[in-house]
Parts: structure tokens; sequence; C-alpha cells
């Protein structure tokens, strides 16, 4: 397979709402992360951050012009993999361990990590049967409700626990712009990982259900809006309770 050159590794599009999305195209669509930037008054904040094959730092100055946080939706390999290169860190307190010391089997890497999941590969050195993430101490911890505040824009942090045990989604209630991570996207949701829970991700779908969105940009596939937030999650209730009745 062909590998990519660094400077084609990221695509940057403006979303509007001082939001943007990077992610990166050679990664098939089922494990391509959306990263987004929000530009904010006092400092930015990027959510997620990638699978770290190339620096995100030197080839997206978006991510380097100011104040930033790096926030993790959750600890996935594809959600963290270049947290390391940013000063200040936030995740869950219930995956600070795994951003800290983030080992092949933790993360996912092994064994959704293969040359298959790219239509190019990265440029060298890497090697998808050594790939693992670089470990990043958090700089802060987040619970339920805290604000992550950029001056004039604040995210609420609502804990979506299911996919994975600290997952987090941020709502900006101002805008009605949620960034949900992993829990819920318009695509195959995944609940069958070493520490997804069943009943914690049934709580969290029935929590964001009622939330006023009017914008969901998710960790993976495209945004929607309202009328498809609330059709994405009606249908897969509407699944649980049907294998449960
Ligand atoms: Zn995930
Ligand atoms: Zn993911």
């Amino acid at each position: 397979m062909q590998r990519a050159q660094p400077q084609d590794w990221y695509r940057t599009t403006r979303k509007g709402e001082d939001v943007t999305l990077i992610d990166e195209p050679f990664i098939t669509p089922f494990y391509r992360c959306n990263m987004w930037h929000v530009r904010g008054r006092d400092r930015d904040i990027l959510v997620d951050s990638g699978m770290g094959v190339v620096s995100l730092r030197t080839w997206v100055p978006l991510v380097t012009e100011r104040a930033l946080t790096a926030v993790a939706s959750h600890t996935h390999f594809d959600h963290i993999g270049c947290h390391h290169e940013f000063e200040d860190r936030a995740v869950h307190r219930a995956e600070a361990d795994i951003l800290a010391n983030p080992t092949r089997v933790a993360t996912l890497a092994d064994p959704y990590v293969t040359d298959e999941i790219f239509d190019c590969l990265p440029p060298l050195p890497y090697r998808s049967d050594t790939y693992a993430v670089s470990g990043a101490q958090a700089t802060r911890l987040l619970d339920d409700g805290d604000i992550v505040d950029l001056g004039d824009r604040h995210f609420e942090v609502i804990h979506t626990p299911g996919h994975s045990p600290g997952g987090i989604a941020l709502w900006e209630a101002a805008t009605g712009i949620l960034f949900s991570g992993d829990i819920v996207y318009d695509g195959e949701l995944i609940e069958d990982t070493y520490h997804s829970n069943a009943q914690d991700y049934y709580r969290s779908m029935v929590r964001l259900y009622d939330l006023p969105v009017e914008t969901v940009h998710g960790g993976h596939f495209p945004s929607y809006g309202r009328d498809r937030h609330r059709e994405i999650i009606r249908a897969w209730l509407d699944g649980k309770n049907a294998t449960t009745a």
C-alpha cells in the first residue's frame, strides 16, 4: 500500500459557529475520528486528537495559534493520539489512567488497528503491528456538570458512559451544539468493547434524547440536526426495548 505525505494527512472543514472539523481522510470512514476545534474568546478547545500517526501541531496550524485545551471525549486510540502534543489535557476521571498509560489493549488499538483501516498508510516509520498511543497525564479531570469555559462560550460536561466508562459529551446550551463522542453518531454504534456497559449505554441515550440540540457533531460520520438526533436515539431505544420485552 502507498504511504501518504505528512502534509496531506489532515483535512480541515469549517462548520460554522467557529467550529472546525479536522479529520484524517486516508483512514476508512468507520475508523476515521472527527476532531472538533472550537474557537473561544480566551482559549480554544480541541475535542479529540485522532490516531496520532502524524503530528497535529506540525501540520495543522489552527491548533497552535492560541491557548488550547485538548479534551478527550474518551480514550480509544482513534480519539487521543495527539493529546500528548498539548500542554493542557482534559479527560473524564474514569479514563484518566488510560490517557496516562494508553496500552494497545486499553485503547482498542489491539485488535482494531491493522493496515486494512487505511486507504493509504501513514508516513514512515508507522507500522500497524507496533502502533501505540503516547501517554499523556491529564491536567484536568472532568466530572458530570463541569463547565469548560472558553471565555464567551461555555460547554457543559455530560458524562455519557456506555461505549466506555469515561465517555463525555460537551453541550453548549447557547448554540444547541452537542459534541457527542462515540456514544451516538449517525453510523453503526459500538456497544461491545471490553469496557462497554449496556445499562450505562441505555441511560446515556435516554439522557441525550431530551437535549434540545440544534447540531450534533459526533465522534465519527457526518453531523446532523435535532430531528435526526431524535430519530437515531428513538430507533436505538426501540431496538433495546424490543429485545428485552
Ligand atoms: Zn470509541
Ligand atoms: Zn471512535
